[in-house]
């Protein structure tokens, strides 16, 4: 068996599930970058709820206001025109009340104007915050799909290197290798110090050593990977 075609072989199969693996991390994080971008999206409406509440608020006490200014002037006017002593007393004291009530109906209606532009301030934030937040996510999906493209062409000139190194097996063992490929791609293969499996640490048996020794094709009995031996050992188990 040719092991250092093995050895060149695994190393190529983890550098290919390493892309892979990188590869499949791209939609989560273009997903990531688009609900943030969308949870900035929902605070401008948020924010412009509340700002639109605040505005409509100030609306209905002015017209209150008004409808109050309008009241105080026909009572003023009945107080004008009325001959009852009792009956201008009474309106005063309306009219009296009114005028209160309006006077701290108009401090409110300032300090709401006033949380009226502060709100609109927010939405302007909110608003700069949600563009920033989209071309944020705009550059990141540009980046990812680029990085994305490039790893596809990494991948697919490993898996024609790794065609060609696959050439290494007939038979058997070239249909356990394709079985174990479709399973867990690098873990297909396992280096061995020629005490236990690189891959699911199994102590070897002297019988599969000698073996190896012998550079003969062969498996892990536990996990099934095809074994080969690193360049020094096999190198002096060749001088042997
Ligand atoms: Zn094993």
């Amino acid at each position: 068996m040719d092991y250092e075609g093995l050895r060149a072989l695994h190393q190529l199969l983890r550098q290919r599930a390493d892309l892979e693996e990188q590869l499949a991390r791209c939609p989560r994080t273009l997903h990531a970058a688009r609900l943030k971008s969308e949870q900035l999206e929902k605070a401008v409406e948020e924010a412009k709820t509340a700002w639109q509440k605040c505005q409509k608020d100030v609306d209905s006490k002015q017209l209150t206001l008004r409808q109050r200014e309008t009241r105080i002037k026909q009572m003023q006017e009945r107080r004008n025109s009325c001959d009852s002593n009792k009956e201008f007393q009474l309106l005063s004291e309306q009219i009296e009340a009114d005028l209160k009530a309006n006077s701290v109906l108009e401090d409110e209606i300032l300090e709401m104007i006033e949380r009226a532009e502060q709100l609109h301030e927010d939405v302007k934030h909110a608003r700069d915050a949600a563009a920033e937040g989209k071309q944020r996510f705009q550059m990141i999906q540009k980046e990812v799909e680029a990085k994305a493209a490039e790893m596809k062409a990494k991948i697919a000139s490993l898996t024609e290197r790794i065609r060609a190194g696959e050439k290494l097996f007939v038979g058997e063992q070239l249909q356990s290798y394709l079985r174990r490929i479709e399973a867990n791609s690098a873990d297909a293969l396992a280096e061995t110090d020629g005490q236990s499996c690189g891959n699911c640490h199994t102590l070897i048996t002297t019988q599969i050593l000698s073996e190896l020794r012998q550079r003969k094709p062969v498996s892990c009995k536990s996990c099934g990977a095809i074994l080969y031996m690193p360049a020094a050992s096999t190198a002096t188990a060749g001088d042997a």
